[in-house]
């Protein structure tokens, strides 16, 4: 047996590849969840595994456990889903960042942090070095997202600094791939399942803004790398695909890989709603041996279509 390890948000999108992948490895995978956004249905065929297990709870809340690592990934990633409940999204980044620390610091467990691209706001640096302080709206939209994170990456900090706590903090750009949920309005999801269904694609603004997409097998190979780098390296180090698309990029593939007959219809852009984001991630290649993006944005997107292709398939339909 090789380590005992505590994924949070484990029942997710990210957090399903991610206990999969280190179950694979021959390790002992504890999942945390709350089911806010993740579903059992993305680990149940971990399920007869007996070193996989499976706990139902919130990480507002202390947990008491003894394990070797731990991945922080609780937290609702979908603007739609974090502004829900923009306070409970705040209490989920920044008690359970607190909860997972007072854990680590009581086991001598090392944790990584899942922080996001989000921390440089709507960045006016093009690409986004570590170094980057960002350009974060406090009292906008987003910035129970945003802001919850900035804390929980200075939370992380001040753990180690003050109480030696062994931390790693990966920012993640955003990532797409099988196990997204259909309908937590992100993008990537968004494009696809209305290109399968035939419905009009829903593009925010002009469509000229720009995200950097990367599949979710090189995050995962990117969190373990940095989970495993040399101890004095902490980060936080960016995790992305630096191949930036706009929209209408994205919404012409979609609907070219699907075949569809969708058309592209315009619809007001959310506030604060990031106009480029583009990872500088020379800090990751030197970092954590070499470590680059594999899948590129065609194959990727084939991946996540067959997914969600196979959803309705088996009868999924709109709630
Ligand atoms: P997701 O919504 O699929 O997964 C989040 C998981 O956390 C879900 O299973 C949800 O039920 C769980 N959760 C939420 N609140 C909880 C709570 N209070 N207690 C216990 N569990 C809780 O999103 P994802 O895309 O898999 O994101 C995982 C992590 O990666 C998040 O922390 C997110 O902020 C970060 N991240 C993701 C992206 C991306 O593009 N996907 C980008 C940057 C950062
Ligand atoms: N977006 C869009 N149509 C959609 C959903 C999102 O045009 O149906 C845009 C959104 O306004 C943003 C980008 O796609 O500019 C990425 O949005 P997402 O919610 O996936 O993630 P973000 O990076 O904004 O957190």
């Amino acid at each position: 047996m090789n380590k005992r390890i505590l994924i949070t948000g484990g029942a997710g999108f990210i957090g399903s590849h991610l206990c999969e992948r280190l179950i694979k490895e021959g390790n002992e995978v504890i999942c945390l969840d709350n089911y806010f956004t993740g579903s059992k249905s993305n680990i149940v065929h971990l399920l007869d595994n007996p070193y996989f297990e499976l706990i139902r709870h919130d990480v507002t809340h202390p947990y008491f456990i003894e394990v070797d690592e731990i991945y922080n990934l609780a937290c609702p990633a979908s603007p739609v889903h974090y502004q829900y409940n923009s306070i409970k999204t705040i209490k989920t980044s920044v008690m359970g960042a607190i909860n997972m620390l007072g854990l680590a610091k009581r086991t001598k467990a090392k944790i990584l942090q899942a922080s996001t691209s989000e921390v440089y706001g709507d960045p006016l640096i093009h690409p986004q070095p570590e170094s980057y302080w960002g350009n974060v709206n406090p009292i906008g939209i987003r910035s129970c997202y945003d802001e919850g994170k900035r804390c929980a990456e200075s939370l992380f900090i001040n753990y180690h600094e003050q109480n030696d706590v062994a931390i790693k903090i990966i920012r993640i750009f955003n990532t797409y791939g099988p196990r997204m949920n259909p309908e937590d309005g992100r993008v990537v999801s968004n494009f696809i399942m209305q290109a399968l269904l035939n419905e009009d694609i829903t593009i925010f603004g002009d469509g000229k803004q720009t995200r950097s997409f990367q599949y979710v097998d090189d995050l995962v190979e990117g969190m373990i790398r940095m989970m495993g780098s040399r101890d004095d390296f902490y980060g936080p180090v960016n995790i992305g695909n630096p191949n930036e698309f706009s929209m209408l990029e994205l919404a012409e593939a979609v609907i070219r890989l699907t075949n569809s007959k969708s058309k592209i219809t315009y619809m007001p852009l959310p506030a604060d709603d990031p106009t480029q984001r583009q990872p500088d991630i020379s800090l990751a290649k030197k970092e954590l041996n070499n470590w680059e993006p594999k899948i590129q944005l065609e194959q990727g997107l084939q991946n996540t279509i067959n997914y969600f292709d196979n959803l309705l398939k088996q009868g999924w339909t709109r709630k």
